[in-house]
C-alpha cells in the first residue's frame, strides 16, 4: 500500500476522500449502481457521516457481545446486497479496543462480493511495526497522523489525514486545481491547500525519523501493554466491557460504569470527579453511553499510569460508600465533583465530607494540585436552551 495523498486534512476528511475514490473506482468500471457501504454498530461517527456525504447508502453490520463485528450478518449483508456493494468502513484494532480476529476473512467477503475496503486507520498506533493495513486487506486506509505520529500523542491542534491506497485506486486519488497532486483521472480536491495542513507533515516525519524502525514498533508495543496494564490494575474493581479472547484488550479498552446507575452514580460524575485529582477524563460515552474508554497511549509512564489508576480506583471506594448507604445517594463527594478553590475556601462549608477528602483526595494531589476553573454546570441545559445572541438588524441603524 504505497501511493498517498496528503490532501485531506482530519482524519475524518480523509475517509471522505477515501470513499470518493472508491466510488470514482467503481464508476471507472461502469458499476454506478454500486452505492451501499458497510459500517459496523462499533465504528466512530465519522464513519456513517463520510459515507453519507458521499451520497453512499448505509448498510449497518451488528457485532456481537464481545465488542467484535458479527461474521454472520456481515456474510449476509455483504451477500444480500452483492449487487449494489460499494464496499465496507472498518476500524481496526475497533473502537471497542479489540483485535477482531476475523479480520482477514472480512476483508475478503468484501472483495467475494464486489466491494473495497475502506480501513479507518485511528488506531494505526495499534498496528505500526506489529502489521499494516495492506496486510489484513484493506484497499484505503487514512493515517491520523495528529493522532499516530505525533508528539504529544493526539494533542488536539490541526489534524493531517492522508489517505493510503492500494495501485488500482491511486488513479483516483485527489488533485489540486491550482497544485496537481494526485492521480491520473483524480477526483476533485478534498481540503483548500493542496498538501492540507502540511506542517503537521515535519512532525510525524521528524517522529518517524527519530524513533526508527525499532522505535516505533516498541512505541506500537507500548501502546498496547499500556493499555493491558491499566486494565489489569483496574479490573478487579470495575467491569471493563470488552476484551479478545485471550482476555486482553488492545491500545484502548472501556471501563463500565452502568453498573452502578442504579444507586444514582453516572460515568459523568467520574469524569467530574477526576478533575480534583488533576485529570481531564477519558473519552466519556464513546462509544457506549455510560462508559469511559480509556488510551493511554505510548507516551505517559508507569508513574502516571499508575496515579491515574490511583485515582479511578480511590473514586471506586467512594462510589462503595454510596452504594453501601456511608453516603447520601444525592449530595456526596461525586455529585459536587469538581470542586473549586472558591468553593473549598468559603466561610461556609455544609457539606457532609471534609475538605480535605474533596481537595486533596490522595498524597500525591497535595504536592501538584491543579484546581478547577468552574463546578458542575448542567451540561445539557445550555444545548437545549439556545440564546441567540444576534443583535436585530434596527439595532445597526
Ligand atoms: C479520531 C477518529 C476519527 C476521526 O479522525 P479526526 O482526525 O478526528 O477527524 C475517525 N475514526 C476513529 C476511530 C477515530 O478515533
Amino acid at each position: 500500500m504505497t501511493p498517498a495523498v496528503c490532501n485531506p486534512t482530519p482524519g475524518a476528511q480523509g475517509e471522505y476522500a477515501g470513499l470518493l475514490v472508491i466510488k470514482a473506482y467503481h464508476e471507472s468500471r461502469g458499476d454506478h449502481h454500486r452505492n451501499v457501504i458497510l459500517i459496523p454498530i462499533s465504528a466512530h461517527g465519522t464513519n456513517p457521516a463520510s459515507a453519507a456525504m458521499c451520497g453512499f447508502k448505509i448498510v449497518i453490520v451488528a457485532c456481537d457481545d464481545k465488542g467484535n463485528i458479527d461474521v454472520a450478518d456481515m456474510r449476509s449483508k455483504a451477500e444480500q446486497y452483492k449487487d449494489s456493494l460499494a464496499g465496507l468502513m472498518v476500524t481496526y484494532p475497533s473502537t471497542h479496543g479489540v483485535f477482531e480476529e476475523t479480520i482477514n476473512e472480512i476483508c475478503q467477503l468484501i472483495h467475494d462480493n464486489g466491494g473495497q475496503v475502506y480501513m479507518d486507520g485511528a488506531n494505526m498506533n495499534a498496528q505500526v511495526g506489529l502489521t499494516s493495513p495492506g496486510n489484513i486487506g484493506a484497499d484505503v486506509c487514512h493515517l491520523n497522523l495528529h493522532k499516530t505520529f505525533a508528539i504529544p500523542h493526539g494533542g488536539g491542534g490541526p489534524g493531517m489525514g492522508p489517505i493510503c491506497v492500494k495501485s488500482q485506486l491511486a488513479p483516483f486519488l485527489p488533485s489540486h486545481p491550482v497544485h496537481a497532486t494526485g492521480g491520473a483521472t483524480p477526483i476533485h480536491a478534498v481540503s483548500a491547500a493542496p498538501y492540507g495542513s502540511a506542517s503537521i507533515l515535519l512532525i510525524s516525519y521528524a517522529y518517524i525519523k527519530m524513533l526508527g524502525n525499532v522505535g516505533l514498533k516498541k512505541s506500537t508495543e507500548y501502546a498496547i501493554l499500556n493499555a493491558n496494564y491499566m486494565k489489569a490494575r483496574l479490573e478487579k474493581e470495575y467491569k471493563i466491557l470488552y476484551t479478545g479472547t485471550n482476555g486482553t484488550c488492545a491500545h484502548e479498552f472501556i471501563v463500565d460504569l452502568r453498573p452502578f446507575k442504579a444507586f444514582g452514580i453516572e460515568a459523568e460524575d467520574v469524569a467530574k470527579r477526576l478533575m480534583d485529582f488533576g485529570f481531564h477524563a477519558p473519552t466519556l460515552s464513546f462509544p457506549v453511553a455510560g462508559t469511559l474508554m480509556i488510551e493511554p497511549t505510548e507516551s505517559e509512564d508507569k508513574a502516571e499510569l499508575d496515579r491515574f489508576c490511583d485515582a479511578l480506583l480511590f473514586i471506586r471506594k467512594e462510589i462503595e460508600e454510596v452504594i453501601q448507604g456511608q453516603s447520601d445517594a444525592k449530595d456526596n463527594i461525586l455529585k459536587h465533583a469538581p470542586h473549586t478553590q472558591w468553593v473549598i475556601t468559603a466561610d461556609e462549608w455544609t457539606r457532609p465530607y471534609s475538605r480535605q477528602a474533596a481537595a486533596f483526595p490522595l498524597d500525591w494531589v497535595k504536592a501538584n494540585k491543579f484546581w478547577p476553573t468552574v463546578s458542575r454546570v448542567n451540561n445539557t441545559a445550555g444545548d437545549r436552551h439556545l440564546v441567540c445572541t444576534c443583535e436585530p438588524m434596527e439595532s445597526y441603524m
